[in-house]
């Protein structure tokens, strides 16, 4: 098993960078850790593009909007490393809160306009202002060519292309599929929250969207959302929203495009969860 270094400062970290080859690609995996199959598809991905490969593992507090929440976050660091010595021989940087955001660090104020307003913008304030801070933080300290995101978080992979395009920022934003277990659950760190129960009950979530994949064929964006909806409502999860959206703007839509996405957030006892997939075309 090889034993990877772990790099808790900004300085030693940039260090061990300034030390590669200029011309080697820096391929970069932001997580908050407790990491599953889904984090380790994206250091495989990155692994793909180069060898030089930097995962970091932060729990932003910035991010939260429930205290509870961050402080319920799993943080499992040793077998985090486990998982990442298995795939291969990454950098790790996992700092800590002061030096992420030393007294000199200056927060973003960036307008993301229509994208704030709808779904995990809507309903979690301030969330993706946390999240555009801390990954353009770790993008000025990792400074990659090339940046990892998972389609799980759907919105969060359109908000980060947004920053990147606005702000200019050379970095290539490379999106990769959702990994789910075998019942079709996304696989997520808040599963390690759920009891056995919990588990079976919160296969709803891509349950529902299975089935707005086979209802949307003969019925509108909103017909299928209603059906969506009551075929939701068997479970004893609680619904905070589902849409149905343009891919593109993540707006509502009122007639098919391809690739429209359905987007669910729920529930389950105190653990919320997230799912999404394209439920027509595309
Ligand atoms: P997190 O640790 O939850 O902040 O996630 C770190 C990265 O892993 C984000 O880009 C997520 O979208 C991605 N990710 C989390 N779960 C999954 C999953 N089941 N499949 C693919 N990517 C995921």
């Amino acid at each position: 098993m090889r034993d990877l270094r772990v790099f808790n400062t900004v300085h030693s970290l940039r260090e061990r960078l300034a030390s590669e080859a200029r011309e080697k690609p820096v391929c970069f995996v932001p997580t908050m850790g407790a990491l599953h199959h889904g984090h380790l598809n994206l250091v495989k991905q990155a692994f793909k593009l180069s060898d030089l490969v930097v995962v970091s593992i932060f729990v932003n507090p910035t991010q939260f909007n429930n205290p509870a929440d961050l402080a319920n976050y799993p943080r499992t660091l040793e077998a985090d490393l486990e998982s990442l010595a298995s795939v291969g021989d990454v950098l790790v940087f996992a700092p800590t809160v002061d030096e992420m955001y030393p007294p000199d660090f200056r927060e973003i104020d960036l307008d993301l306009g229509a994208l704030e307003t709808v779904m995990e913008g809507a309903f979690r304030p301030g969330h993706f202002k946390g999240v555009v801070n801390v990954v353009k933080r770790l993008f000025d300290i990792v400074e990659p060519d090339y940046a990892f995101f998972g389609l799980k978080d759907y919105q969060q992979l359109a908000v980060i292309r947004y920053m990147v395009q606005r702000l200019g920022l050379g970095v290539a934003i490379i999106p990769c599929e959702t990994i789910r277990e075998p019942d079709g659950l996304a696989s997520s760190s808040r599963n390690l929250r759920l009891s056995e129960q919990d588990l079976v009950d919160a296969r709803i979530l891509h349950d529902t969207i299975s089935f707005a994949r086979t209802y949307s064929p003969e019925h509108n964006p909103e017909e299928t959302r209603k059906a969506s909806m009551e075929y939701f409502s068997r479970s004893p999860l609680e619904l905070e929203y589902l849409e149905i959206v343009d891919p593109d703007t993540l707006q509502p839509i009122e007639q098919w495009v391809p690739g429209a996405r359905m987007c669910i957030a729920a529930y389950c006892g105190e653990i919320r969860l997230i799912d999404n997939d394209a439920v027509f075309g595309g």
